[in-house]
């Protein structure tokens, strides 16, 4: 039974957090070999076997048969009979997968601090389908937010003219714009962007792996959208960092492949641009 983070091994702990790197976990996130292990209660240290398909106590609250007091098989500790015990991690995840039992801020700000510092370590434990859709929009809204914040503190410095921009700022229809565009472009964007992503990885010989998955590594990207907006030669190596590494471990590619799919549809979508610029200014 080892810790998901940095496999130290988490025998016989009172509390359920590892003690090499302080993650927290939970013990009917593993499964157990029948009689390999007992689980002692937390007040008392009475000992129980596990008796479900996972290996675990049954139910997952009971009254402890010795102290009387209530016992939650999460919080027990776990020790091992026999020299192969083993447990099993069976979930893996992060708190924006969990933010229903952390709390829906946290999470979100949780998701954003380590997917812009430490975003491969974040796709590792990441799941594809809870909410990444959910998780880019809010990522939009705040850059969106930041946007605004520094367009009207320019208009207060007088770098925009003033006048035009407060009525701008001024006008509902410019907010209601906002609230119904920013999710319809971001997913639209998710869609769009994973799609060429996949197509990118197909032409370079991915063998299996299905659209969905590149669409969950764009959504994430969302996390450093702010600083693609506000400071574009930082924000867009960034950006394809955390894109190419959703990819390399939602696709289960290599990191090269990862990367020159993130960077291919940009590079063209980036020439498109060009000649269109360019076309409209010949005419
Ligand atoms: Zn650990
Ligand atoms: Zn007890």
């Amino acid at each position: 039974m080892n810790c998901t983070k940095c496999s130290y091994l988490l025998w016989d702990l009172r509390e359920c957090r590892c003690p090499e790197c302080a993650e927290p976990f939970d013990v009917t996130h593993y499964a157990f070999q029948p009689a390999c292990v007992h689980f002692a209660c937390p007040h008392c240290e009475q000992h129980y076997l596990g008796t479900d398909e996972m290996g675990l106590p049954a139910p997952r609250r009971f009254e402890c048969l010795r102290c009387r007091e209530s016992v939650d098989v999460s919080t027990m500790s776990v020790h091992p009979l026999t020299d192969d015990a083993f447990g099993e991690p069976q979930i893996h995840g992060t708190p924006w997968d969990y933010r229903d039992r952390v709390g829906f801020l946290p999470a979100l700000l949780d998701g954003v601090a380590r997917l812009a510092t430490q975003p491969g370590e974040y796709f590792r434990r990441a799941t594809r389908s809870r909410g990444s859709q959910l998780f880019s929009i809010l990522c939009a809204y705040l850059s969106a937010a930041v946007s605004i914040a520094l367009f009207a503190f320019l208009i207060k410095g007088h770098v925009i003219g003033a006048a035009s921009g407060a009525a701008f700022l001024a006008d509902p229809r410019f907010w209601i714009v906002l609230a119904i565009g920013v999710p319809v472009v971001q997913i639209a964007w998710n869609y769009m962007y994973g799609f060429f992503i996949f197509a990118v990885l197909k032409l370079l010989g991915l063998p299996s792996g299905d659209y969905d998955r590149s669409v969950h590594a764009v959504a994430y990207g969302s996390a450093v959208l702010p600083a693609l907006f506000l400071l574009p030669p930082v924000g867009l190596p960034w950006y394809i960092n955390v894109v190419s590494s959703g990819v390399e471990h939602f696709n289960g590619t290599t990191r090269g492949r990862a990367v020159l799919a993130a960077i291919v549809p940009l590079l063209l979508a980036g020439n498109l641009v060009l000649c269109f610029l360019f076309a409209t200014y010949l005419a």
